[in-house]
């Protein structure tokens, strides 16, 4: 049979490869780790660094198709890659993703609009800057996530202070913008250009990292379809072979802001694995092997709830295991672990999908199974 390949061994690489399985392919891991919740499921664990050109070409030796499941990865091991097989997505199209000022750039010249911005890459950039990016967002370039790397700064000198806080590395200053509520809208592009979206779903997040996702159709059609029009836009722009994540502001005027992207399934798009056809992992495997890619419509209204390590401690910080027989008692759950052998605070366990005939009932079993794990505002 032939065999798949993927860069990095986390969470989104286990439900690639589980995914990749299902339709009938043998999977390869490429994570320098011992044990990663994707090499427990793969056919192969190849333990070595990303940019290990030996365990590369080992890789490409194996596997049809090669993909990334995190946007740090090397874009010169995609590059290396696509010598000689399919590298989906390409290394330039990750390494865009990996810096916010590229991202910004590139997802405006794809006609798509984004907040008001400025690069940082010294204090005298800051004294330059228009006072209009006040109060804005300082954050750095490259290597941020769950709000990590980002200082909110109401005047040019807390910006100062800030930029100094983060040792000079370079960043991007961000007008703050009114907010309203924030979607992501994911998107597949075949190796020939065919393209489909999922409808957007919303992201809640708590203490800077996505707790919930919902994608029970109350995005207005006219705020939707602009959201997945300029997702598509954007992966068509940068000729993108792949699953994209794009995050977008909705502000409260109705406007519609991208906000970053990700070269890869993403955490706001679980709820694609039981709330549609055909998941985001599918849709990755299906562009690797050069198969047509696969329905976006929604079988049911659809949320996916994160499971983050705090819950596997009580009040006391002793350890324990959450209550999973009482969440799937809950109709309409499916419970998602990622077989990560320890539990720690804020890491990503594992993630629940919830269903409902409609959106309130499917608002009613959110508020239950957050009650069963003692999520109180979910
Ligand atoms: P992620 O975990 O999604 O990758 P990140 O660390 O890359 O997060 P962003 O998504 O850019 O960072 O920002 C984190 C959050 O901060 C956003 O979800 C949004 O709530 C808020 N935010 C970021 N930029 C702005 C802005 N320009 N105006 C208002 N709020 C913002
Ligand atoms: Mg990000
Ligand atoms: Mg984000």
């Amino acid at each position: 049979g032939a065999w798949l390949g993927v860069l990095g061994g986390g969470q989104l690489g286990r439900m690639f490869c589980q995914a990749a399985q299902a339709l009938g392919y043998r999977v390869a891991v490429l994570d320098p780790a011992q044990t990663c919740p994707a090499g427990m499921v793969a056919d192969e664990h190849i333990r070595a660094a990303y940019d290990d050109p030996a365990a590369l070409d080992r890789l490409a030796q194996r596997c049809a198709a090669v993909t990334t499941e995190f946007e740090n990865v090397p874009a010169d091991s995609l590059r290396r890659l696509a010598r000689t097989r399919i590298a989906a997505p390409a290394g330039e199209a990750v390494a865009v993703a990996q810096d916010r000022l590229a991202e910004k750039s590139y997802i405006q010249a794809a006609g798509v609009p984004v907040a008001a911005h400025a690069a940082i890459g010294s204090a005298a950039d800051l004294d330059a800057c228009p006072d209009t990016l006040f109060p804005g967002i300082l954050k750095t370039a490259r290597f941020g996530y769950d709000g990590k790397g980002q200082a909110r700064v109401a005047s040019r000198d807390e910006a100062r202070q800030a930029f100094g806080a983060l040792h000079g590395a370079p960043c991007i200053l961000e007008a703050l913008q009114p907010l309203d509520y924030e979607i992501s809208v994911v998107v597949a592009r075949d190796l020939h250009g065919r393209s489909v979206s999922y409808p957007p779903s919303r992201n809640v997040h708590r203490d800077g990292i996505l707790a919930l996702s919902v994608a029970d159709g109350s995005v207005p059609d006219g705020i939707a379809g602009q959201a997945r029009g300029h997702a598509l836009s954007l992966a068509d722009h940068l000729d993108y072979h792949g699953v994209l994540c794009v995050e977008f502001f909705v502000l409260r005027d109705g406007r519609v802001l991208a906000n970053e992207m990700a070269p890869r399934p993403h955490n706001s798009g679980h709820y694609t694995q039981d709330g549609c056809l055909v998941s985001q992992f599918e849709q990755q495997a299906r562009v690797m092997a050069g198969l047509p890619l696969g329905g976006t419509e929604m079988l049911r209204p659809a949320a996916m709830l994160n499971l983050l390590g705090d819950l596997w401690f009580d009040a006391q910080g002793r350890p324990r295991e959450p209550d999973w027989a009482g969440v799937l008692a809950v109709p309409g759950t499916r419970l998602h672990l990622y077989g990560k052998s320890e539990a720690r605070r804020a890491r990503k366990m594992g993630h629940v999908n919830i269903l409902g005939a409609d959106a309130a009932q499917l608002h009613a079993r959110i508020a239950r199974v957050s009650a069963v794990l003692g999520l109180s505002d979910a």
